[in-house]
């Protein structure tokens, strides 16, 4: 007969007198784990926005842990994201390169379509394409709020609920990522449309935790800090033409004053929380928005 743990089971005075959990409840529990073990052998992921930066910083990782990727990016950047397929080949694991822009479902569909009939079922979706734009607030204009909006949010809940479709459909469970950013937890003036898109990441990351829980999808995000990739060069650049800091000095000053450990983020640190949110380590965990920013901002 099937045993269930119910929360009573679970208080000190019951622990004292239960030793070990009957076999049939360790199954049960297993059974719910978002990554089926059986399925650690041949994992797949897609990663949006992997042609460079955080992206193919998670695409190299995951493929070192064993997962075949689907390279995703805008055409624009084609050859970086072919480069990025050679580099995980050469680790001895599938990849390949699917251009679409996140922010069309239509697009979104195709690439998840070209990852299960290239790679096989989807497992892991990792939603990481982003884009950031420096600007006053009264000076941003309706076109640069909806494009913030289109490509952070939208983007997020076409690659989330497309992902989710297809995990359904296998009966497979699976696991969602987003990336979010320490401005989900504090904004930073002048990054205002951009903050608020990724306090709808964090937003969207909880919502669908609580709907995608009973299939066995776990959704969570990812929160970098400063992270020396492109889209902070332009951050650093913007932001120095405003207040008159020299290029590079904007970044030099939150180095020594923001973050406690004392240096801007590697794309590698970032894929290493990623890599074990992506792993069946991190199976018991969903709704969460996890940091990764050397001590800027303390949950
Ligand atoms: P990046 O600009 O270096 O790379 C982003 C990639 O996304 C680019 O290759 C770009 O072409 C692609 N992309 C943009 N729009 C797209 C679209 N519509 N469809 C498909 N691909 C698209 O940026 P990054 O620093 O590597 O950032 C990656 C993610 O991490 C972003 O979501 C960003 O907001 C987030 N993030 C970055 C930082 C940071 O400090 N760099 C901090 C917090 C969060």
């Amino acid at each position: 007969m099937a045993l269930r743990i119910s929360g009573r089971a679970l208080a000190p005075s019951a622990l004292r007198n239960t030793t070990v959990l009957p076999a049939t409840s360790r199954k049960q529990w297993v059974r719910h784990y978002a990554t089926p073990v059986k399925d650690q052998e041949n994992r797949t992921a897609i990663v949006t926005g992997s042609a460079r930066g955080i992206g193919k910083a998670i695409a190299l990782r995951l493929a070192q842990d064993g997962y075949d990727i689907c390279i995703n990016d805008i055409p624009a950047n084609e050859p970086g994201a072919k480069e990025v397929v050679s580099e995980i080949k050469k680790l001895g694991r599938n990849a390949f390169n699917f251009s679409a822009d996140v922010s069309n479902l239509k697009e979104v569909e195709n690439l998840v379509q070209a990852s299960v009939s290239e790679l096989g079922p989807l497992n892991t979706m990792i939603s990481n394409a982003g884009i950031a734009q420096v600007k006053p607030l009264l000076e941003l204009t309706e076109q640069d709020f909806k494009r913030m909006f289109e490509v952070n949010v939208y983007g997020t809940f076409n690659c989330y609920s497309v992902a989710a479709r297809q995990m359904i459909k296998q009966g497979t469970g699976g696991k969602l990522l987003g990336a979010a950013s320490i401005v989900a937890f504090k904004p930073f003036a002048l990054l205002s449309h951009y903050s608020a898109s990724k306090w709808a990441v964090r937003g969207l990351t909880q919502a669908f935790a609580m709907e995608m829980a009973t299939h066995k999808i776990t959704v969570n995000a990812y929160a970098p800090g400063i992270v020396g990739t492109a889209m902070w060069d332009l951050i650093d650049e913007k932001l120095g033409e405003l207040s008159g800091a020299k290029k590079g000095d904007t970044i030099k000053k939150y180095s020594s004053e923001l973050i406690a450990l004392g240096r801007t983020s590697e794309p590698e640190d970032v894929a290493k929380t990623v890599s074990f949110l992506s792993s069946p380590d991190s199976d018991y965990m969903t709704g969460q928005t996890i940091l990764i920013d050397g001590g800027i901002i303390f949950t």
